[in-house]
């Protein structure tokens, strides 16, 4: 992928917790962490959203509480994620700063774009924690605004599967994966990259999107710097 200068990678909070399913696993997290030194040593601007599902999902965690609430507790369980996966990468030398929608306390930066520019010009990896801050969205439409606003050159998405296929290669083994498919593409055959509101909204902003399978070995540089095994969704 050439010409990428500042991208916005998009980790699930599942990827982080290994083989567990729940909470983190410190190997997985310091792996990802080895590669995100790799390119903002290359030069690359790094801001890196979370998801949730590792802690909690607001739709169907609870069968109880109301669904705001629900959604509260998801986006509390991302910024968990981020404070947890920025100390890991201040161990591995890297600088760091984590920003939330809403206010809490010492423990982040309240986000602003000005300050998000700031510090991604001074070779900080910048973390967008806590989602859009509101109920009934997601990491995913969270990503979206954020690359958008910081004028990303593209999303980064490390999945555990390894590119967009036609159909899901887990229930059929003849599909087929997609080197390069436009965002149109996406919305008219649904296909599951992000979901649907964040896939409107790259289509809306010109927001493209690299889908590459996060277990590949050194997939993160081999994206940007190497060779590149994935989908690319253009705008
Ligand atoms: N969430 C939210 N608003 C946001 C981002 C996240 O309410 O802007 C909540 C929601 O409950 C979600 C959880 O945080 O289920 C974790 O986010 P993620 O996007 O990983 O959830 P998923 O879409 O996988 O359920």
């Amino acid at each position: 992928m050439k010409n990428m200068k500042r991208i916005l990678l998009k980790l699930s909070g599942e990827a982080l917790s290994g083989d567990k399913g729940f909470g983190f696993d410190e190997a997985t997290c310091l792996e990802v962490g080895r590669q995100v030194k790799e390119i903002v040593d290359k030069g690359t601007q790094v801001a890196i959203v979370i998801g949730g599902g590792n802690f909690w999902r607001g739709r169907n965690s609870s069968k109880i509480i109301e669904r705001t609430k629900s959604d509260q507790i998801g986006m509390l369980g991302t910024v968990m994620n981020c404070i947890y996966v920025s100390e890991i990468f201040r161990t591995l030398g890297m600088t760091t700063e984590v920003f939330t929608p809403f206010v809490c306390g010492a423990f982040t930066e309240l986000f602003a774009k000005d300050k998000a520019m700031d510090a991604l010009s001074e070779g900080k990896v910048v973390f967008f924690a806590g989602g859009t801050g509101h109920p009934y969205f997601s990491t995913d439409t969270g990503t979206t605004l954020r690359a958008v606003e910081i004028e990303a050159d593209a999303i980064l998405l490390a999945k555990a599967i390894d590119g967009v296929y036609d159909k899901d290669p887990k229930v059929y083994p003849d599909a087929v994966k997609y080197d390069e498919i436009s965002i149109q593409q996406v919305v008219d055959q649904r296909l599951q990259v992000v979901d649907l509101t964040a896939t409107i909204m790259c289509l809306e902003n010109h927001m493209p999107m690299v889908v590459f399978g996060l277990n590949e070995k050194d997939s993160i540089v081999e994206t940007l710097y190497g060779e590149f095994n994935g989908t690319y969704v253009t705008v």
